[in-house]
């Protein structure tokens, strides 16, 4: 297939907005940094992987093929501490949290990548480039055994970040062995880190350079050096992953191979709550689970993550979630209405308004998925469609085209035709038709009490062209 046009994406390198062309033909290699399984991923995570899975579905559509390669961090300090506390092996301790997490990218219609390598199948890959970077000088031991990267070796540390290395080294320490760190720790960082007993426990594996498990930041090179190519098309992840850990898979990679690591480095802003990333560390985040729990569903989720532009910060809160369900309603509501078109004559008045939106849809989205606009013209769309079904102008026919229209732009939303299935149980329908009866005797006590025990049951009745119909509320 053709591309007849290609995606635009702010690169965070180049600061720009570029085409994406892929280095080889139509094929797109994409690697999306995953989650750490210690814990069950908060909705500020999915906002990343439901920019992601946009942006995967987008290529999709426009004609690519997908390459995409999410990991999965079950080796880092994290996860060793949860497994040395509860006294388990790593992979006890992280495989509830990896099923956890496919159950909630099913949950919000995230469609799989390629490939979830996981860290600690990789080891050796990491142990060979650890190796090869330290015969090639970028990498040394330090007074503690593990292995560094000198970033002062490679000579475009920062690039991607753009930092300034000489001001903010001045009051930096020069090593540093956690994972995570920020801008003014920038300095040398952990490849391999020797075994102590009092933080590992007893996991660790062997290497040339001891015993010891790797760093974070490697992983990614290994994974991604592994299973797709030394230069990959795009690179995604979260803002907060930009410094350090980006940055040093840069480094790394780029000193392994001597090739350019990534063409589009894409980076979503974060989901916020009163002014502050929504994180573990600050206790003020939600998961998945937790919303369902409350009565929401992983359509209504999908849908508020994913309704602003990925480059605006997102702030979460349970009224922009609310807002999200009534948009959700104003879509269902508009599909019974087509459903319920009985006319057959046509009047050709739809396929300009199909044409129009369409072409607003694509050019919203490829303009580096500008989700704000393309929504809006779904519900323009709705909106005019509305009109020619109040003036009674619309076939069945053009109902179903219409349908059609919102199938195909549902390959890239997901939240039309994934509303689960909420069957309405039989006694509901039974007093239903019951309190109708009674409406039509006169009998309007019988008919009260049925509309009450209708509500008590958890449903609301909405008068429709065709009667009366229960929904949940
Ligand atoms: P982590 O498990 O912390 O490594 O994060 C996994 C992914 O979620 C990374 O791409 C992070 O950048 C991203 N992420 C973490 N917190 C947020 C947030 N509040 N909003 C958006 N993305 C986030
Ligand atoms: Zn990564």
């Amino acid at each position: 297939m053709n591309i007849k046009k290609h995606l635009k994406l702010f690169n965070t390198y180049s600061r720009k907005k570029e085409e994406v062309i892929p280095l080889n033909k139509n094929h797109i290699n994409m690697y999306t940094c995953g989650p750490t399984i210690y814990d069950f991923a908060h909705i500020g995570n999915f906002r990343t992987y439901v920019f992601e899975d946009l942006l995967r579905k987008t290529l999709k559509f426009l004609g690519y093929n997908v390459i995409q390669v999410m990991n999965i961090t079950d080796l880092d300090d994290k996860t060793l501490n949860g497994a040395i506390k509860k006294n388990i092996s790593l992979y006890e301790f992280t495989e509830p949290f990896r099923q956890a997490f496919f159950e909630d990218l099913d949950a919000l219609f995230i469609e799989k990548a390629e490939f979830y390598p996981k860290a600690t199948q990789y080891i050796e890959k990491m142990i060979e480039i650890i190796q090869d970077l330290k015969n090639k000088k970028f990498a040394y031991k330090g007074a503690d055994g593990s292995i560094y990267f000198s970033i002062d070796k490679f000579k475009d540390y920062g690039k991607l970040s753009h930092l300034n290395l000489k001001d903010l080294k001045k009051g930096a320490s020069n090593r540093i062995t956690q994972d995570e760190y920020d801008k003014e720790n920038a300095s040398d960082f952990v490849l391999w880190k020797i075994f102590d007993p009092k933080r590992d426990g007893n996991i660790f594996w062997d290497s040339p350079f001891g015993k010891g498990r790797p760093g974070w930041h490697i992983e990614c090179s290994a994974m991604s050096l592994s299973l797709l190519k030394n230069t990959l098309d795009i690179h995604c992840g979260g803002i907060d992953n930009i410094f350090p850990h980006h940055e040093n898979e840069i480094a790394q990679s780029e000193a392994y191979t001597n090739e350019k690591f990534v063409n589009i480095w894409a980076h979503s802003e974060h989901l916020i709550v009163d002014n502050k990333k929504m994180s573990k560390s600050l206790g003020n985040f939600f998961t998945l689970r937790d919303l369902i729990k409350m009565g929401y569903s992983g359509r209504e989720v999908r849908y508020m993550l994913m309704h602003t532009h990925y480059k605006t910060q997102l702030n979460f809160t349970l009224e922009g979630l609310k807002a999200s369900r009534s948009s959700l309603q104003r879509i269902d509501d508009f599909i019974d209405r087509l459903n319920s078109i009985k006319e057959n004559n046509d009047f050709s008045l739809i396929d300009t308004i199909l044409k129009e939106e369409r072409e607003k849809f694509n050019n919203a989205l490829i303009d580096d998925l500008n989700i704000s606009i393309a929504l809006s013209s779904l519900f323009d769309l709705i909106k005019k469609v509305n009109t020619l079904i109040d003036q009674d102008k619309i076939s069945k026919n053009e109902a179903h085209k219409t349908i059609k229209y919102l199938k195909e732009i549902d390959m890239i939303l997901s939240v039309i035709f994934t509303k689960e299935i909420e069957e309405v149980p039989d006694s509901i329908i039974e007093a239903m038709e019951k309190r109708e009866d009674a409406r039509k005797n006169k009998n309007f006590a019988l008919s009260d009490e049925l509309r009450d025990y209708i509500l008590e049951q958890g449903y609301i009745i909405e008068d429709t062209k065709e009667g009366p119909k229960a929904k949940k509320k």
